[in-house]
């Protein structure tokens, strides 16, 4: 098996106001699940620019490119956002997050992954973060639903992933 390329880190922002210590949890399980540094970037605002008023939801494309264009900024890093707004792509409900991988981007909503247990919140954040990155790294969506890397629908999708990688896409990284 071809073993991906990883870049040395990547950039984890936040995009308007989150509740404390889910950002830092974000950067610890993407750098313990995938072996890559996980560094803060500049803190930004709401993404109006992606507000859609038909929908009261953000457009996740028009977010995507924003945080593509602060690549530079990090070092040619990757850079994976987070916000509480809640996302959509044209042809779905919502979106939990969404990855561009040519373009370095990805960006997850914690807006429907809340749980009354604040620690249930920072769990499924930080699983949808790593399954984030590890897009941004060049793993593909997973089939073993307790993989990371198994495109989640919904929270309880979430619960039942991780904490990390299954066997075959830490390999596929080269991790042991
Ligand atoms: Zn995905
Ligand atoms: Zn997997």
């Amino acid at each position: 098996m071809k073993i991906l390329q990883r870049p040395a880190q990547v950039a984890v922002v936040g995009l308007g106001d989150l509740p404390p210590g889910v950002l830092a949890g974000m950067r610890h399980a993407i750098a313990e699940a995938l072996g890559v540094a996980a560094r803060g970037g500049p803190a930004l605002d709401r993404p109006l620019y992606a507000y859609n008023a038909a929908r009261g939801q953000y457009h996740t494309p028009a977010i995507l490119r924003r945080l593509a264009s602060l690549r530079a900024g990090a070092g040619g890093a990757p850079v994976v956002g987070i916000t509480a707004v809640d996302l959509f792509l044209p042809e779905t409900r919502y979106v939990l997050g969404d990855a561009d991988r040519d373009a370095g981007a990805a960006v997850i909503s914690i807006c429907r992954l809340a749980a009354a247990d604040p620690e249930a919140l920072g769990r499924r954040a930080r699983v949808e973060a790593i399954h984030a990155a590890g897009q941004l790294l060049g793993l593909s969506h997973c089939g073993d639903h307790r993989c990371a890397m198994y495109l989640a629908e919904e929270a309880v999708d979430c619960d039942r992933k991780g904490p990390g990688l299954c066997g075959s896409c830490r390999a596929a990284l080269g991790l042991p």
